[in-house]
């Protein structure tokens, strides 16, 4: 099994997940009393949204790539970053370290393409859903993406820095996703990609009647793959 290394506490709520994912998969496919092997880097989160919210993606990539070293220095065989949006900063991180890059939205575009969807809406950050970097990569795969009007991304993005990185869930805040979801639902889109790690927290497949891809989960069970295989 290879030693995985976990670039995390983007937010560490999520981290903690990914942590308990992963174990878990470890223990299914492997039974007995296995579990994973694994390293995990966690940053300071005020840092990273500081820089986030200042634009300075340069900091934020100079500080990732440096825990990226740190972490394949430390015997990690193959590395996953725990958040959606600082993928935004992927490039910097890949050019540091040596050791494969498991790409989350790639993790996801493909899982998409699996249940047959085509048209996928898209929750996350403001700059997920924004940005170039995780729609148009998304798009590369052959997926059409929808994110939800203005109004409804400041919704989105809210409740993801006002409470789910702070480990606050709220049924009201779930209302309002729901709402979103089935707006987006109206758009045409045929499941929905839970783009932020955090959102799984609140969101859950029971929550909607559309498949949803939470991508905490299939980025964990990703990375299990690659430690094993
Ligand atoms: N964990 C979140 C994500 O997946 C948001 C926190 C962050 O800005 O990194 O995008």
């Amino acid at each position: 099994m290879k030693r995985i290394g976990l670039l995390g506490g983007m937010s560490w709520e999520s981290s903690a997940l990914y942590y308990s994912l992963i174990n878990r998969e470890v223990r299914e496919r492997l039974g007995g009393l296995h579990s994973a092997s694994c390293i995990l880097s966690s940053v300071d989160f005020a840092d990273i949204e500081r820089f986030q919210h200042h634009g300075d993606w340069t900091a934020a990539g100079e500080l990732l790539a440096a825990e990226a070293r740190r972490l394949e220095s430390a015997g990690a065989e193959v590395l996953v970053l725990c958040t959606n949006t600082m993928h935004k900063v992927a490039g910097d991180i890949e050019a540091a370290i040596s050791i494969p890059f498991l790409h989350l939205t790639d993790v996801t575009a493909k899982a998409v393409l699996a249940a047959g969807i085509n048209t996928v809406g898209l929750l996350g950050t403001r700059f997920t859903m924004e940005e170039s970097f995780y729609t148009e990569r998304l798009a590369s795969h052959g997926l059409k993406v929808i994110t939800p009007e203005s109004d409804d991304r400041a919704v989105v993005n809210t409740v993801i820095y006002d409470e789910l990185v702070l480990g606050h869930i709220l049924p009201a805040s779930r209302l309002q996703y729901q709402a979103i979801i089935h707006r987006l639902s109206q758009k045409g889109a045929q499941g929905i990609i839970l783009g932020c790690t955090e959102i799984e927290l609140l969101i859950h497949p029971k929550h909607t009647p559309l498949p949803v891809f939470a991508t905490t989960r299939l980025h964990a069970a990703a990375a299990v793959t690659a430690a094993l295989t």
